[in-house]
């Protein structure tokens, strides 16, 4: 399996996932948006036990979003990393934190009920008013 790398600005914190994404979207929900400070947020989501942290682990910082989900960032450069599912056991890594290409793309956009006032979607992609959530 073709593993791909991830990377945090400030670049101490690497990580490996396998180039096996059980899904890839965008994400237009408000709370992504505060999160990620972009209009909308590209995630592609795989089992936790596929993700590792090659280094900078320590600087990883978690918010507890919610009993269900954690956001991970750097707490050196406040990159936003991915969201952990505890009850799905599932990451949906920032596709923007990547260093290497992945062969899928994003094919779906979910919350598009919540999205940026200011942003169209101009692609032909299925949206979601608001999940499927895993
Ligand atoms: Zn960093
Ligand atoms: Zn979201």
């Amino acid at each position: 399996m073709n593993m791909l790398t991830g990377s945090c600005l400030c670049g101490k914190i690497e990580i490996e996932v396998p180039d096996d994404f059980d899904y890839m979207g965008n994400c237009h929900c408000s709370q992504c948006r505060k999160f990620t400070g972009s209009d909308y947020s590209s995630v592609g989501g795989l089992s936790s036990d596929k993700f590792r942290f090659k280094s900078g682990e320590q600087y990883v910082s978690i918010y507890a979003k919610s009993p269900e989900t954690e956001l991970a960032f750097c707490k050196c450069c406040g990159s936003s990393l991915f969201s952990r599912k505890l009850a799905g056991g599932k990451h949906n890594i920032r596709l923007g934190i990547l260093d290497s290409t992945p062969s899928h793309q994003p094919n779906f956009h979910i919350f598009v009920a919540s999205k940026a006032p200011w942003f169209d979607i101009n692609d032909e992609h299925k949206q979601f008013e608001k999940g499927p959530e895993k």
